[in-house]
């Protein structure tokens, strides 16, 4: 008797398209979860199988073949299958455009002649043994920590609340070795921010668990790397992934725990493809695995600490420093106006920094903005120096004599003069580190000063040995952005400097406060991390800002709930549920003629509480010669928001010249 017919259902990567069904041809075994290859038109693609079955309403002439079935390992866990599922739902792809690209190309690609002997040694890494690192005695307010999280069964999501060097990794590390012994086959997923010091804490774990198979996932790692750690962990054989927020979609065997530090960290949101955020689906994950999730941070997000307020996320406090001699930095402000003043550097400020050269301890000039200058400007006739293809500036880099688009990366030499009016005493206007770096040089010859921004490090292994020479003490004072604020230790430097945190206090952005608040805490944190007590000094026009009362005092609480109050007075995020729509065309009238016509169709299928705003360009409204416009989607509650927004996706076709997207959750509304 011949074989019943068998047809898969078959997801694949492509805008709108649903699962596909395709004719299992005669002998082919197939499972839920397996990798395939199917025909598309006229080209061969990677597809998952989501279901298999005996009928199909498909009629027969139109059906295909899956042409190959990639049997290098075992299918695709259901879990993961709904978690990619969950995850298009939610930010509105097709499953197909959630679940293929989160697999890396060396699972999405039909198997050439050297697959054999690269899985072979993919499957060959063990673990690095050796003795375990020091662990230091939990102390007690980490040791009760770890005991509610372990004393709780299933999910529960946990905050991890406390400042840099109160000791959250210890209590990840102690809660992950629990959940490795409670069940040999347990696995935990760590997330990290996507900065340069994910090798470190990458390091320690390797350091504590040196029998356990440890591996990572990077968006920086070749694939083949990212490739080898994937099957790790879908295999079941690494017990602990370490990884920026493309690790969210590993697939896992049995998923026991999740850790997502630095919860806030705005790298944990994707600005392309799906745009998910990693944060979020990590909580949904463990929701769906029965298992605890732990948000660390010394500054939760605001929607985060909503959440804690309303009782729907646990808290645990750290309230003091881990290690006996480290204590809080002392926070002094100083107004940078002075009359006829030349330099950047206050003679407050400048004085606190000889006295901690000194006194042998390391200096930390902050200042979030790199090149020596964001314009060059004409003092006679008003002209800046703008982009070619962006509708910004141009910033002024002293060091490479060059004009650089920081958005699109366009650049041009330095004009001998102003190119409208021929005045040849053209300016730099404002402040960036190259300009600092300048300054500090002058005014402490005898000192070795080190800038550190993507300008002077551009690659992880430059990035590594100018923190190894901080660390080694060949550097009095570390000039530097964002990439000196987050997360190393410096054991040596007794004074942080911040300047110009004034122009983020301006910004119009909803979330501008509160991430200038986490990076001034980051920053802060910086001092005096051993031995005596650091002390930052922040140069602001704006002292009597309640901000900087919190921060002087470390109260995020105060800030966090201040922070809430006003977002509930006017009923902005976290207590509305938004969207944005986006299109891009060749000019902005395309472009916002089509989120017009989207605001007609959005009215008449909008329920009354959704709210639908109406088109305007993007802060950044012309990007490499796209011009670009969005709509905001407003709604008191997110299913009625998300029902909206899947009918409204349909009703919205791909117009010639009119690229859109959509994005749920946006961070900039
Ligand atoms: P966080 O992750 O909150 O920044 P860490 O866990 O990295 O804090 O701890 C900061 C420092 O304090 C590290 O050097 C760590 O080894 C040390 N430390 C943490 N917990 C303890 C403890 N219970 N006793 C002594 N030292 C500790
Ligand atoms: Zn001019
Ligand atoms: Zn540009």
């Amino acid at each position: 008797m011949a074989e019943a017919e068998q047809f898969a259902a078959v997801i694949v990567d492509a805008p709108g398209l649903g699962a596909l069904d395709y004719r299992v041809p005669e002998g082919m075994l197939l499972a839920p979860g397996d990798r395939v290859i199917v025909p598309l038109g006229t080209r061969k693609v990677p597809g998952i199988v989501t279901g298999l079955s005996p009928v199909t309403e498909v009629p027969a002439k139109k059906l295909r073949r899956v042409a190959a079935v990639l049997s290098d390992t075992i299918p695709l866990h259901a879990e993961w299958l709904a978690l990619t599922r969950f995850a298009a739902l939610y930010y509105q792809r097709g499953w197909g455009e959630s679940a293929v690209p989160a697999l890396p190309l060396f699972m999405r690609r039909a198997p050439g002649v050297r697959h054999e002997s690269w899985l072979k040694k993919a499957r060959a890494i063990g673990p690095a043994g050796g003795e375990p690192g020091p662990r230091p005695q939990l102390n007690d307010e980490q040791a009760e920590a770890c005991r509610q999280v372990l004393a709780s069964g299933g999910y529960v999501p946990w905050v991890l609340f406390g400042v840099t060097g109160s000791g959250k990794t210890e209590v990840y590390l102690h809660l992950i070795e629990e959940t490795l012994v409670r069940d040999p086959e347990a696995q935990v997923l760590l997330m990290v921010p996507e900065i340069n010091l994910t090798p470190q804490l990458e390091a320690r774990v390797r350091a504590r668990f040196p029998d356990e198979l440890v591996v990572a996932m990077h968006s920086d790692f070749p694939d083949g790397e990212r490739a080898r750690s994937w099957l790790a962990v879908h295999e079941g054989r690494a017990r602990v992934l370490v990884g920026t927020r493309m690790s969210i979609f590993a697939s896992f065997r049995k998923l026991a725990l999740v850790i997502v530090d630095e919860e806030h960290d705005t790298s944990f949101k994707a600005g392309d493809g799906l745009r998910f955020s990693g944060r979020d689906l990590a909580v949904w994950r463990a929701w769906k695995n029965r298992c605890p999730v732990i948000l660390g941070s010394a500054t939760p997000s605001i929607e985060t600490w909503a959440k804690v307020r309303k009782g729907d996320y646990k808290l645990l406090t750290l309230t003091k420093r881990a290690s006996a001699e480290a204590t809080l930095p002392a926070i002094r402000l100083v107004n940078p106006n002075r009359k006829g003043a030349r330099t950047l550097l206050t003679p407050d400020a400048a004085a606190a920094m000889e006295a901690t050269l000194k006194a042998g301890r390391q200096v930390l000039v902050f200042l979030n903005r790199r090149g020596y200058a964001p314009v060059l400007s004409c003092p006679s006739c008003g002209w800046v120096s703008t982009c070619r293809r962006c509708s910004t500036f141009t910033v002024f880099h002293k060091g490479a004599k060059r004009l650089v688009c920081h958005h699109c990366g366009w650049q041009t030499g330095i004009p001998p003069a102003c190119p409208k009016c021929g005045d040849p005493d053209i300016l730099p206007k404002g402040t960036g580190t190259e300009r600092i770096e300048e300054e500090l040089a002058v005014r402490f010859p005898d000192r070795r000063v080190l800038r550190i921004d993507r300008d002077s490090v551009s690659t992880r292994h430059e990035a590594e040995e100018a923190f190894r020479r901080v660390h080694a003490g060949e550097v009095d004072i570390l000039v530097g952005t964002q990439m000196v604020a987050k997360g190393h230790d410096f054991a040596n430097v007794g004074l942080v400097v911040v300047l110009n945190p004034d122009a983020q206090m301006l910004s119009p952005a909803t979330r501008a406060r509160e991430q200038l608040f986490a990076t001034l805490m980051q920053v802060a944190g910086r001092a005096g991390r051993a031995g005596a007590q650091g002390e930052v000094l922040i140069q602001t026009r704006f002292q009597d800002d309640p901000l900087f009362a919190a921060l002087a005092r470390q109260d995020y609480v105060a800030f966090a709930d201040a922070v809430l109050e006003d977002r509930r007075a006017n009923m902005a995020v976290p207590y509305v549920h938004q969207a944005m729509l986006y299109a891009e065309a060749k000019s902005l009238a395309e472009a916002e003629f089509f989120l017009t016509e989207a605001v007609e169709i959005g009215m008449r299928e909008a329920p009354p509480e959704v709210r639908i705003y109406d088109p305007v360009p993007m802060p950044l409204m012309r990007l490499m010669n796209v011009e670009r416009a969005q709509l905001l989607v407003e709604a008191d509650e997110r299913p009625a928001l998300q029902a909206f927004l899947a009918r409204w996706r349909q009703s919205l076709r791909a117009r010639a010249g009119v690229e859109w997207t959509m994005e749920v959750d946006p961070l900039e509304a």
